[in-house]
């Protein structure tokens, strides 16, 4: 396993790969791994004959009061990780690199990112589309995997490389969670004890949602609801709800009323200082 720091190295290696006809497989990620990484390369593995892991933890697409500066990081067990699945290349670049003095470029995705977590994050997806847009063109991938824990970024995601042009495929990996429920996230680290004890109440709410679907249930707001007032009884600490709703999970488009397959509930949840996600396909 090499790791490589420079652009002008990453696009280099990328291109002679490509001329040597080696397929390249893409897995962006912020680092300090955890098993859902880490299945999202497993599946680069099968694809490709070469797998990039980029760690990068891009500033642009954290808010001003977000958790840029003490967001986790180890390095040193990242590359053990990568390396135990096999990876080819660990690309590490500083923020220098990717955006050097004079950088003024975005890459921007107009209606879908302006819901869920964008209403919230109003620069955030930008700032995804801008750096995964480059790492696209550094790495040169035929195949990028990304989690469908991020539900709103894959779609996000999907939609720049459809308007765009990227000559990859895109292939979304089903949420890996903890034993208890917990979709594996690496901010889990931030959460306190009994907070960590509480936050498997969003899953178990987000699946007695789907199981009251499956009984008949099918309106929105009586779902959505449901979620509410099971997590207001499970969680004693100081929490607060930013979105419960259900989306079309092929277009991102709201359904605010009966429900029609398929679709996918969604929530953003403030646990004490911790911002968590989650979603379920009902
Ligand atoms: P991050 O390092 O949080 O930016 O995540 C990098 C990639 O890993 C993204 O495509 C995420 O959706 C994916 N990912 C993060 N957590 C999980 C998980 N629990 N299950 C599946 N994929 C995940």
């Amino acid at each position: 396993m090499k790791q490589i720091n420079s652009n002008c190295e990453m696009q280099t290696f990328a291109r002679e790969s490509q001329r040597n006809g080696k397929s390249i497989a893409l897995v962006p990620t912020m680092g300090f791994l955890h098993e859902g990484h880490l299945e999202l390369m497993r599946r680069a593995r099968e694809k490709a004959d070469l797998v990039v892991v980029s760690i990068f933890v891009n500033p642009i697409q954290f808010g001003p009061n977000e958790d840029l500066d003490c967001y986790p990081r180890d390095l040193a067990g990242d590359l053990n990780k990568c390396d135990s699945i096999g990876v080819d290349i660990v690309f590490t670049p500083t923020p220098e690199e990717i955006y050097p003095d004079g950088f003024q470029t975005a890459v921007a995705v107009n209606k879908i990112t302006q819901v869920l977590c964008g209403a919230s994050r109003p620069n955030h997806f930008q700032g995804v589309t801008t750096v995964v847009g480059k790492l696209f063109n550094l790495t040169l991938p035929d195949f990028a995997f990304f989690g469908e824990k991020d539900f709103q970024q894959l779609a996000v995601i999907r939609r720049m490389v459809i308007d765009l042009n990227f000559p990859l495929e895109i292939i979304g990996v089903p949420i890996v969670r903890e034993s208890d429920g917990l979709a594996m996230s690496s901010r889990n680290a931030y959460l306190p004890a009994q907070q960590r004890a509480e936050a498997p109440a969003i899953y178990k709410a987000l699946s007695n949602a789907c199981k009251l679907y499956n009984q008949g249930i099918n309106k929105s707001e009586k779902l959505c609801k449901a979620v509410s007032n099971q997590l207001n009884k499970n969680i004693e600490s100081d929490f607060e709800i930013e979105y419960i709703e259900i989306y079309d999970s092929n277009n991102l488009t709201r359904i605010k009323n009966k429900i029609s397959s398929p679709a996918t509930i969604l929530i953003a949840v403030h646990l004490g200082k911790t911002r968590l996600i989650d979603n379920l396909q009902l």
